[in-house]
């Protein structure tokens, strides 16, 4: 029997209007004889109740003072709750259903509280229960080691737990729920006239979501795209199709894609540029600011390196302490916060001549200035003032067509 995986996300699953389109996606696909496991996010935003923030807020008074091993016990009830909420609609409707914690779906993962890895998947809970004829509802975001203690996989966990399933369990489709049509062309919360893809291979949806896209978990894609699981994203409040995320051949065989340049652009707020210079000449200074970095677990982007000293970025939280390092080896830092990282990503741009300079026009008609910039065979990044993000978007958006259907 033809054996799908849904995943609903929080915006879905807050409010009784939107369970019921919940609702009606499930019944559809159960009404066209599919198997169902489906995965829920917990309820809402920041603010909402049992929104993943708003259980955080509860230990926020006390300091935060609680040990990783209870804050996961904690965060697990979220989804928990969206999970026996769901099951007590589709029992009203007559659809038999369970309601599983991510352990007891058999999701053993490490003991990283917090930020755990997924093992292994143990199938035969969940294949029983859709044997006998359940939707099985199972709580995003979390396992359970081997030992039983509850865990959760980070931020955006729950589209990892439905592409470790769709894995799993060899579903035909693991299909992401969310509150926008598909995987657009920009986020639209900053570009209005981003525009739908049809289609996306695992390889440049993984690069948007490495780049910052939050529309989906990248490790998400990264198990999927090892399983060969096609993903589809699609909106919770329409019945259209969404963005296929398939192999870059599929991709090619449905004609679209490859002559695309550039696919799409992804954007990271809150960066701070470093510059470090050495008046003596090159030495080993790159060495030495790398590894302090590295020693911190301060993770560095962007990195220039030239004779005089180097460039990078380092996330805004770890500006202070990158300041101090720096200052302990005696380097005085130029420091820039408040920027931003655009990345324009394509399959096609690797050896298309006149790219960056078509960059450097779209920005420099706009009056943004570019700090630094770099580039590989998929992707241009440019950092730029977080004060002109929604600016250089909107004209490296419309500069390279993507506005265009
Ligand atoms: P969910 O709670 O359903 O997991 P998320 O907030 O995690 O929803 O992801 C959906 C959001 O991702 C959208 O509301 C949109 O603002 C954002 N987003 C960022 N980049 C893109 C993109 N390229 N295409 C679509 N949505 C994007
Ligand atoms: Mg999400």
């Amino acid at each position: 029997m033809d054996l799908i995986v849904q995943k609903f996300g929080g915006t879905s699953l807050q409010g009784e209007q939107s369970r019921h389109h919940v609702l009606r996606h499930i019944v559809r696909e159960r009404t066209a004889g599919r198997s169902l496991v489906v995965v829920v996010s917990a309820m809402g935003r920041r603010g909402e109740p049992y929104a993943t923030d708003s259980l955080l807020e509860l230990v926020r008074v006390n300091g935060n003072a609680l040990p990783a091993r209870e804050r996961d016990l904690l965060l697990s009830c979220g989804e928990i709750i969206s999970a026996a909420t769901l099951c007590s609609l589709l029992s009203a409707e007559g659809i038999p259903s369970v309601a599983l914690s991510g352990g007891q779906a058999g999701i053993v993962t490490d003991a990283r509280f917090g930020s755990a890895r997924i093992v292994r998947i143990q199938t035969d809970t969940i294949r029983q229960h859709l044997r006998e004829g359940r939707v099985v509802i199972v709580a995003g975001f979390q396992g359970a080691t081997d030992r039983g203690e509850i865990t959760t996989l980070g931020r955006g966990g729950s589209d990892t737990s439905a592409t470790a399933l769709g894995a799993a369990l060899g579903a035909s489709i693991v299909d992401i729920y969310t509150d926008v049509d598909g995987i657009l062309t920009a986020d639209p919360r900053w570009v209005p006239s981003a525009r739908q893809l049809p289609v996306v291979s695992y390889e440049e949806i993984s690069n948007m979501a490495n780049n910052g896209a939050k529309v989906i978990h990248p490790r998400a894609v990264e198990i999927a795209m090892k399983a060969g699981v096609p993903v589809r994203v699609r909106s919770t409040f329409s019945d259209g199709e969404g963005t296929l995320v398939t192999r870059s051949e599929t991709v090619r065989e449905k004609g679209v894609w490859t002559d695309r340049t550039v696919t799409g652009l992804a954007h990271v707020s809150g960066v701070t540029q470093l510059a470090v210079y050495n008046d003596n000449g090159p030495s080993e200074l790159q060495l030495r600011v790398f590894r302090a970095m590295a020693t911190h677990g301060i993770s560095v982007d962007f990195i220039n390196v030239m004779p005089t000293g180097v460039h990078y970025t380092v996330p805004g939280a770890d500006t202070d302490d990158a300041i101090r390092l720096l200052r302990e080896l005696e380097f005085e830092p130029v420091v820039r916060r408040g920027c931003a990282k655009v990345s324009l990503i394509g399959g096609g741009m690797n050896g298309e001549p006149g790219v960056m300079a078509g960059i450097v026009e779209a920005l420099t008609t706009a009056g943004i200035s570019i700090l630094q910039s770099a580039d590989s065979n998929t992707t241009i990044w440019v950092l730029i003032a977080e004060t002109d993000l929604a600016a250089a978007l909107q004209a490296l958006h419309s500069a390279f067509g993507l506005h265009l259907a």
